[in-house]
């Protein structure tokens, strides 16, 4: 079995979004969705590898009454156009819909996906023949790197200064493996675990 290179989106795959001063969100709009600079490199060296790119991602949006599923799908579908622009593609998306404060109620349960529990990872490894262990789960919030650990994937976190203080401070106490500064660095570190 192969390993996967797993991607959180939100911070990673497209921008957030800047609320108000020090406050990010995710897109919550089709017009507002941005890939993050270099993002394309990372995937298509590991579309061109032969590696499989599988996103895992937490959208509590629809579950919070934020937006409709309808919504989240064409955001969904918009990252993935932006991604086919520059030639590259994610394999397949495992994204976890639930909050357990949510105000929808079939959504609003304390479910086994929602990272940092790493269900969607199991999951992702069973249906897709997955060697976790051999995998990378690239993330931007501790959360990421705790799922992509509990189930002993080697974890990279990205950090970039344009994001609210408090949220650069959690992701720098979390236990990742490598802590990058951009997605080129992020790249260099990725090449060096699926070549060695
Ligand atoms: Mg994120
Ligand atoms: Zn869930």
């Amino acid at each position: 079995m192969k390993g996967a290179i797993f991607l959180d989106r939100d911070g990673v795959i497209n921008c957030t979004v800047k609320v108000s001063d020090g406050i990010y969100d995710s897109p919550q709009t089709v017009e507002t969705v941005r890939l993050v600079k270099g993002i394309e490199n990372i995937i298509g060296w590991a579309n061109r590898m032969g590696i499989k790119v599988v996103e895992i991602s937490n959208q509590p949006g629809v579950a919070k009454g934020k937006m409709t599923m309808i919504t989240s799908g064409k955001i969904e579908n918009k990252v993935d156009a932006l991604l086919a622009n520059k030639n590259v593609r994610i394999d397949n998306k495992y994204i976890c819909f639930h909050h357990p404060k949510g105000i929808v109620p079939e959504l609003a349960i304390d479910c086994q996906c929602r990272k940092p529990k790493p269900g969607l990872l199991i999951q992702a490894a069973r249906e897709l023949a997955i060697d976790l262990k051999k995998s990378v789960f690239l993330g931007d919030r501790d959360w990421d790197v705790l799922a992509g650990k509990a189930v002993g994937c080697k974890t990279l976190l990205f950090l970039f200064n344009d994001d609210s203080p408090e949220k650069i401070k959690f992701a720098l106490a979390s236990p990742a493996d490598y802590k990058v500064g951009s997605l080129d660095e992020a790249l260099v570190v990725i090449k060096r675990l699926f070549t060695k």
